[in-house]
């Protein structure tokens, strides 16, 4: 059977590594990437084989400034059977008149509204719903991270209501003109945070409230959670609950802050350092008057990598089951 032909269109921070998720699994390939400068990551792209495109207008300057431009994004999307748009958010709003003219499936990522797209997607929550459609929105990182942990916990013991409090990265570390910032920004002031409504955008039925602050920080968002279950349970049980989920890594072994769980990324060998899971904190899962605590550490560059991967299968019906597909991604990726 032949590989899907896959597009990414932005290939910054998110868009780099989908390409290379994508790469190794065996039922999809990359046929491009559109970058709209010809910076070091264009380079780099170049060097690892991928052919490179750009918006109208640019190709002279990106064969100027020594990358062989293959052409233009219209003509990179015409090849696709799928396109991953990672351009900034708000931009890829712009770009669906251009994938619906191509005919081509598309994946948005969560800096775009819910209704772009009209279905927002979690592997774990609601892969089956994704299947053989046009046009899905990967959730944002902190989303991801809260559909991971809640959709277990809702399927095993019934959820009555989720508080979660979100602090947040303020930049990515490659983004200087974000930062530096030295303060602790309440990010919105008006309350509830959207986070919890995004949560709702995948699971409709959950009971969530959400505030967030922004930290002067690079080194991943932290989650407070604090749930009320339907069922008893211990938090023994939430622990092995947890251990069991494919994308959730339990953490301690002296691990105390975001700073160490980034350094053991680097140990363990992933690529860019990269923590794909949720990286929960054992000792912090407690049981507590009957509601449950935990903290949560979200790697915002990565934990929605694979799952662009997994909307791709869904969408182009390669693999009908859910966990099969999550079991497929985490095998080629090293998990
Ligand atoms: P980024 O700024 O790192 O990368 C975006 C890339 O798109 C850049 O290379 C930019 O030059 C390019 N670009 C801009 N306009 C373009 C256009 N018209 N056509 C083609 N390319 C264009 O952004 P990012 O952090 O990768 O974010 C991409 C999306 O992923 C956003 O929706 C964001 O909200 C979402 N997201 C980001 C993170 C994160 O923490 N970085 C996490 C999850 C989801």
């Amino acid at each position: 059977m032949s590989k899907v032909k896959v597009a990414i269109n932005g290939y910054g921070t998110i868009g780099k590594r989908v390409a290379d998720a994508v790469s190794v699994q065996d039922d999809m390939e990359i046929i491009g990437i559109a970058k709209t400068r010809p910076n070091y990551e264009a380079f780099v792209a170049r060097d690892k084989g991928y052919e490179v495109y750009t918006l109208e207008g640019r190709v002279d300057d990106m064969k100027k400034a020594g990358i062989p431009a293959a052409g233009t994004v219209e003509d990179m999307i015409a090849k696709a059977d799928v396109v991953v748009d990672c351009t900034p958010g708000g931009v890829g709003e712009q770009n669906k008149s251009m994938y619906e003219k191509a005919g081509v499936k598309a994946i948005w990522q969560g800096g775009e509204d819910h209704e772009l797209a009209g279905f927002s997607f979690n592997a774990n929550a609601n892969y089956s719903e994704a299947l053989g459609r046009d046009f899905v929105r990967v959730v944002s990182c902190n989303t991801t991270g809260l559909c991971r942990v809640i959709h277990p916990l809702d399927q095993e013991y019934g959820i009555k209501k989720v508080r979660v409090t979100l602090m947040r990265r303020s930049a990515d570390p490659g983004d200087v003109k974000k930062g530096p910032i030295n303060a602790i920004i309440p990010n919105p002031i008006k309350l509830p945070s959207h986070h919890g409504p995004d949560v709702k955008s995948v699971m409709p039925h959950i009971n969530i409230t959400s505030t967030a602050v922004k930290l002067p920080t690079t080194l991943m968002h932290l989650h407070t959670l604090n749930i009320e279950l339907e069922k008893d349970c211990s938090s023994d049980d939430v622990k092995a609950l947890f251990g069991e989920q494919p994308r959730i890594r339990m953490i301690g072994q002296g691990i105390g802050s975001t700073a160490e769980i980034m350094e053991l990324g680097k140990d363990i060998g992933r690529p860019r350092g990269d923590m794909w899971e949720n990286c929960i904190w054992e000792d912090s899962v407690t049981m507590y008057e009957g509601e449950l605590y935990f903290f949560q550490g979200i790697h915002q560059e990565s934990d929605v990598v694979p799952e662009n991967v997994d909307a791709i299968r869904a969408m182009m019906e390669l693999e009908e089951d859910g966990a099969e597909s999550i079991a497929k991604t985490n095998r080629a990726m090293g998990f």
